[in-house]
Parts: C-alpha cells; structure tokens; sequence
C-alpha cells in the first residue's frame, strides 16, 4: 500500500552511499571512474528484492523497468555521478528517491502496476572529465553533438570515445539510447534546488517551471592605446571605460526582464599595463531566461546599450556568440500536479525558474512531458562538500515526489 514508502530509508540510504563513495573533500563519483561503477553496483544491490528489469543503454544510462499492463511509461530520472569534490545530494537523491517510490508501487500493485514505471540513472550528468554536461540524456534525446562529442579529451589526453569503450560503451552508437523513450508519457526529475531561492522563502519544496535559455557572448570593445601620462582624458579612446559601463547596464537589463539573470564574467585587457590607456577590452556576457521573447529582448538591449557606450566613448565593438540555447519550459498540467502534491505535503509552494541545465531539459527538448521538483539547498550552495538539506525537507520531498508520481500515473492512464 502507499503506506509503504519509508522517505526515512532514502535518507539512510543517501548516508551509506556517503560512507562508501565520498571521502573529506566530499562525493567523488566522477563519471566512468572505478567510484562511479561502485556506486551503482551499490544501487543494484538495493534493488534485488523487486522485479525489475535492468539494463545499460546504448549511451550507458541504466535503466530499472517495473513491467505494467500497459508500456506507456512513467520516468523518473537522477545520475549518479558527481563533480570532484562533490555534494552528498545532487543527483543520487533524485535516483534513491525514485527507487523507493518504485518500492511503494510494487507493493501497493502486488508487482504490476496500471502503467509501467521506470527509473533511469544518466550517464555522466555532470560532464565533469570532458567538460560537456548532459552527456547520457543528450545522446536519449537525439541532441548530442557527435562531432563535438567525439573531439572531446579529458586533462591526461584521453579522448572521449576511448574513455567509453573502456567502460565497454561504443560511441557511435550513443544515439541508438533514443529507443528508451519511445513509450515514455511523463518525465520527473527531484533534485535540490543548489540556489538560495526556497531558503530565501523559508520553503522546504518548489515546482520547476523550466530551464533558462542561455545566451552567452564575448563583446570586444577596441580603442587606442596612448600614454597614460600624456594624453589628456579628453583624447582618449578608452576601451575599458566603454565595457566598464556595460557592468551596472546588465544589472538594469535583467532587473527590466523580470526574472532573467546577467553576468559579466570575465574582462580581459590589452596591452594591460599601468601606464598605457586600454586599447582592446573583451568582456563576456551570459543572460538566462526562461522566456525566448524576454531573453531576446535582453540580447538586444545588450547589443544597443554596447554600441551607445562605444559611440559615445569613440571606440568601436564587436561581438561574438559562444554558446546559445532555447529555454525548456515544463509541461504547464506536470507543473500543476507537482505544485498541488507539495502543497498537501507542506502546505505553501512556489514556482520558480531552473538556472541550472538538468537532464530533465533534455528530456523535455525530446517532446516527453517533463516536470521538475525542488528541494531547499541549505547555504543555496552545491557542487561542494558543504552542500546540504535539512533532513526533515528531505523526508519531505521524497514523500511529495511520490504523490506527483501517483498523480502522473493516473494522468497518463486518463489520457491514453
Ligand atoms: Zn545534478
């Protein structure tokens, strides 16, 4: 019966996995190491006692199938693998909480539930070897740049498609996962939030309405460099006063967008000595919004306000794109359910954007109806040994992401 999902035993579970993969400076479960394989051989072993299915996709995703009457599918998705040096929750506590909820499913249908139910650990989430996240459930989705893939090389030289064969996975064929989403109806993903958003808020959980689109671009400004002695202030071509004046014009651009995010990471001069006025100053610039028109609007409200600065200051700009992709919203009635399961279990929810890419963008861009749930990151602070959450918020989201499960479940019964 539903009564039997125990959210106590994921927080134990979450304890052991702990013991056994972390060390001083937190979980080491890098992607394709001998701690990642332990890890889920771990996962493996908790699992004997039900009928499930398992088995590795063509990209090395495991998959862990309770079979039911019928094959549209419930997924329910996390990764194993960390960052070095990594947090305690992210990624395991989405799969140790799908796991338990297969516990109660199995139970409350004696073994074969209406629909079938599957939980997928991904492939190498964090891209934290070869610096290209999402690499499991981009090759599912059909996403995954193959020539891009295929040159990427880990710090000792070792090339991407040779680090994959020896954990016996074929490159070429990573694609060939796509076949496991072919009966997939719902897509959920619980993960902690790693932002300060819900500790804010005093909330313990949160409904995902998607992930940020992302525009991420370099800005040259390029001026003169003179004498910093001789040239007086109002000769000069002065390339950084132009980017300097970018820096608080971003904050404006996000603070009009509503909840966009703008930030200037870098800033690079030249000749970048102290007695010369900067001829050339690049900056970076990376917005995020969850809304494609307001994220456009940002890019070029960026674009007017660099070439103003530049024109005023008698300098000239150029830009370069780096990296772009479109936002993933969740699926708007996934997105009711969630909020109404965290709801009943403590009492107030809220919805926010995700900052983060997570697998679950993937399977969204995939066409699956996909939602997300958050959970409250003490310190809003991850990729770190000192990532936390309360336990009793633990306890929590464990028990309200299995009432969306149940609420997902008759969903996809009503609609087929
Ligand atoms: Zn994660």
């Amino acid at each position: 019966m539903s009564n039997s999902l125990d959210s106590k035993r994921t927080v134990a579970e979450l304890k052991e996995l702990r013991a056994l993969t972390g060390d001083d400076n937190g979980a080491q479960r890098v992607a394709f190491t001998d701690t990642w394989l332990k890890a889920r051989g771990w996962v493996r072993q908790k699992v004997v006692d039900l009928p499930l299915e398992i088995h590795n996709d063509a990209a090395g995703n495991t998959w862990f199938t309770l079979r039911g009457e019928s094959d549209k599918a419930l997924l329910i998705g996390g990764h194993m693998d960390s960052v070095p040096n990594g947090g305690w929750l992210d990624g395991c506590l989405n799969v140790l909480a799908g796991i338990e909820i297969l516990r109660r499913i199995n139970a409350q249908y004696k073994g074969k539930p209406p629909i079938t139910v599957r939980v997928v650990d991904w492939a190498d989430e964090e891209g934290a070897r070869f610096g290209k996240s999402l690499f499991g459930s981009s090759a599912c989705s059909g996403n995954l740049d193959m020539n891009e893939a295929r040159g990427l090389v880990d710090k000792s030289g070792i090339k991407l498609p040779d680090a994959l064969k020896n954990v016996g996975i074929d490159f070429e064929r990573v694609k060939d996962s796509g076949v496991e989403l072919k009966n997939a109806a719902a897509y959920l993903e619980l993960h902690i939030e790693q932002g300060p958003v819900l500790l804010d808020l005093d909330l313990p959980l949160g409904a995902v309405l998607g992930t940020f689109g992302v525009e991420r671009h370099a800005i040259t400004f390029h001026g003169q460099a003179a004498h910093s002695g001789s040239t007086p202030m109002n000769r000069r071509k002065d390339a950084f006063l132009a980017a300097a004046r970018m820096s608080p014009e971003v904050y404006r651009i996000a603070a009009r967008s509503g909840n966009g995010v703008c930030t200037i990471g870098s800033c690079t001069t030249k000749p970048g000595i102290v007695t010369s006025v900067v001829e050339e100053c690049r900056i970076t610039l990376d917005q995020r919004h969850l809304d494609a028109a307001a994220l456009a609007k940002m890019l070029q409200e960026a674009k007017a306000a660099s070439e103003k600065f530049a024109q005023e200051g008698n300098v000239k700009v150029s830009w370069e794109r780096l990296w772009q992709i479109a936002p993933r919203p969740f699926n708007d009635e996934l997105i009711a359910f969630c909020d109404e399961a965290i709801r009943e279990i403590c009492g107030k929810s809220h919805q926010l954007p995700s900052g983060p890419l997570h697998d679950a963008a993937e399977v969204a861009f995939a066409g699956v109806p996909t939602v997300m749930m958050f959970v409250q990151s003490l310190h809003g602070i991850s990729h770190n040994k000192i990532e936390d959450t309360k336990e009793e918020h633990l306890e929590m989201c464990v028990t309200a992401f299995d009432k969306l499960a149940d609420k997902a479940m008759a969903w996809i019964q009503d609609k087929s």
